[in-house]
Formats: C-alpha cells, structure tokens, sequence
C-alpha cells in the first residue's frame, strides 16, 4: 500500500513545538495584518487541496524547511 504523499508544509507544522505554535496563533488573533494572510493562505491551501499532489523534490523541501526555520528565528529576536 503506497502511503499518502506528504506535503512539506505539513511537515513543518509538525515541527512547529506547541508553544511557539500557540505564541503564533495569539499574535494572529490580534494582528489585523497577519489574519487577513492567514484567511489569504487558508483560501490558497484550500485551492491546492483541491487538486493532486505533485512530487515536491527533496532539495525545494529543504529550502522551504531552512527559509522558514530562518524567518521563525529572525521573528523571534
Ligand atoms: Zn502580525
């Protein structure tokens, strides 16, 4: 049984410990600017639901992991 591609992104929510997890969700409740990205991001994953997953390569997985990880980071200082 071939198991369900996984993408990226959820991979990194995973990777997201819950405090920081939940530090995120309390600033965006209280941030015009970043609910109305998230209500944009949910609205674009959803649309990327709708259609079949693509083979995302392992080096652009990487890339989006370090970005990401970097902008966390940098957010946090
Ligand atoms: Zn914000």
């Amino acid at each position: 049984m071939a198991s369900e591609p996984r993408h990226p992104a959820g991979r990194l929510e995973d990777r997201i410990s819950p405090g920081i997890y939940a530090e995120m969700e309390q600033h965006v409740a209280g941030c015009p600017h970043c609910t109305s990205l998230c209500d944009s991001l949910k609205r674009t994953l959803a649309l990327c639901k709708a259609l079949p997953t693509p083979e995302v390569p392992g080096q652009v997985q990487k890339c989006l992991r370090q970005a990401v990880a970097a902008a966390l980071a940098e957010s946090r200082q």
